[in-house]
């Protein structure tokens, strides 16, 4: 079999960065897996599943779901064959400890990351997009006040990460300014597709 690397995408960025529009698009584009954790979790939720008990508090408040509940998470949706040849992660890691499971788990699988990219956009934009985003959903997470706590704990738990992979050099940060097609036009470019 000729064919290209597998994508193995970690997608990062704050909320209301418009990471999960962009990783549908490209999930979709390069015809992989869109492995969006929060999704995973509503979900959980809303089928009243035991997983779904053991999260709910934390997505009600905004927090996140302790590391070792969300790394079992993981390691249980990439050890699916849809997941072979490649993936895109959306809302995991969240944090330094999740990223270095992530790598350990990877490492272990064969499949390393082949990206890792961040969408940045300034906080001040980002408040302003949660909040509309919370007048026009009913996400119950998607509060004023929760959506506040979610990016400040992005902030202090999230943010880090970028560092992490920044500081092994696997880090591509885009502008996650303008239309939705400009943003995927560098995200294509970035990787290729
Ligand atoms: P999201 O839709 O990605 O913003 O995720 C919604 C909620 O799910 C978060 O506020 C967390 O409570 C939970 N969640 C999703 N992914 C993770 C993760 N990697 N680690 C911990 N909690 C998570």
């Amino acid at each position: 079999m000729t064919g290209k690397a597998p994508l193995r995408i970690v997608f990062l960025g704050p909320p209301g960065a418009g990471k999960g529009t962009q990783a549908v698009l490209t999930s979709g584009k390069a015809g992989i897996p869109h492995i969006s954790t929060g999704e995973m979790m509503r979900a959980a939720v809303q089928s009243g599943s035991d997983l779904g008990a053991r999260v709910k508090q934390f997505l009600d408040r905004g927090e996140l779901v302790p590391d070792d509940l969300m790394i079992e998470v993981i390691r249980d949706r990439l050890s699916r064959s849809d997941c072979r040849g490649g993936f895109l992660l959306d809302g995991f890691p969240r944090t330094v400890v999740q990223a270095q499971a992530l790598d350990g788990l990877l490492s272990e699988m064969r499949m390393p990351l082949s990206h890792v990219i961040s969408l940045d956009v300034p906080e001040d934009i980002l408040l302003e997009r949660i909040r509309k985003r919370g007048e026009s959903s009913g996400r119950s997470d998607d509060s004023v006040e929760v959506a506040s706590r979610r990016l400040k704990v992005y902030w202090e738990l999230t943010a880090p990460v970028s560092e992490f992979y920044r500081g092994s050099k696997r880090l591509c940060a885009l502008d996650g300014l303008g239309s939705v097609e400009d943003v995927q036009k560098r995200i294509s470019g970035a990787l290729g597709i």
